[in-house]
This record gives C-alpha cells, sequence and structure tokens, in this order.
C-alpha cells in the first residue's frame, strides 16, 4: 500500500487565476491509472470561492465544516452545511464557496474522463452573483 503522512505534505494556496479570495487546499489522493480519482480538502476564508467551472464527469463535495455556498449556472444559489453532499452533474458550469462570513472548508472529489481531462475553468464569480440570497434550506 501507499501512505501518505500528512506530515510530507504541505498545505497550498490556491491560484489566483481560479479562485477568487485565500483558498487553502490540502492534497488527497491523486489516483494512478487504471484509478481517476481526484480528491482535496479545500478550505475558503470568508468570502473565497472558485471561478466559474466544470469537470467531465462531475463532482462530489462533501460539507467538513463551516458555511458555505455551491450555484450551478441558472439556478438558485444553495448554502451548504457540514454533513451536506452535493453531486455537481459532468460538464455544467458552477461554483462554490464560503458564505460571506464564514469559514468553509469541503472535500472535493472528481474524476478525469477517458482523455485524461480535468477540470475547466472560466471568468470570476462576480460580487453580485456571489452575493445573491440562497435558497431557504429544507
Ligand atoms: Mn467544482
Amino acid at each position: 500500500m501507499e501512505l501518505h503522512r500528512a506530515n510530507s505534505r504541505q498545505t497550498k494556496q490556491a491560484s489566483a487565476d481560479n479562485f477568487t479570495g485565500v483558498v487553502l487546499q490540502d492534497p488527497v489522493i491523486v489516483g494512478k491509472a487504471p484509478s481517476r480519482m481526484r480528491a482535496t480538502n479545500v478550505s475558503f476564508t470568508p468570502g473565497a470561492r472558485t471561478a466559474w467551472h466544470s469537470h467531465p464527469v462531475g463532482q462530489t463535495l462533501y460539507v467538513v465544516s463551516g458555511v458555505g455556498r455551491v450555484q450551478l449556472e441558472g439556478e438558485q444559489v444553495q448554502e451548504l452545511h457540514p454533513g451536506d453532499t452535493a453531486v455537481i452533474p459532468p460538464n455544467t458550469r458552477h461554483w462554490h464557496g464560503s458564505a460571506g462570513d464564514r469559514l468553509f472548508t469541503h472535500l472535493a472529489m472528481s474524476e478525469i474522463d477517458d482523455q485524461g481531462n480535468g477540470t475547466q475553468w472560466f471568468e470570476h464569480v462576480s460580487d453580485a452573483d456571489y452575493s445573491a440570497t440562497p435558497a431557504p434550506v429544507k
């Protein structure tokens, strides 16, 4: 087996090209073929979020702590809480991040496609889109 010790890896700050605000990434796994798994534990400081992006075979987000936001393009913003799982469909523009006044951490899980393609990145999320009132939590 491989054992990736916590103290063998460093927390990285996510690129300003694809994120707004301070976002910290702890690697979990980049699977070796035939595995296509990718997993990262991502922490968003208040106000931080991804840019608009899509994943070729979708993405699963599991909320570890804090209060967050996720939006599929054309749909209402949804609020996320610890224990929630959000499943993002393939090739669907979306963003995710913290609530404006809260830290937020999720485990992000995805797979590359048959051609080895991963996340496709687009423009940053505007303050207006980010600040939209989320849907009521049922
Ligand atoms: Mn995503």
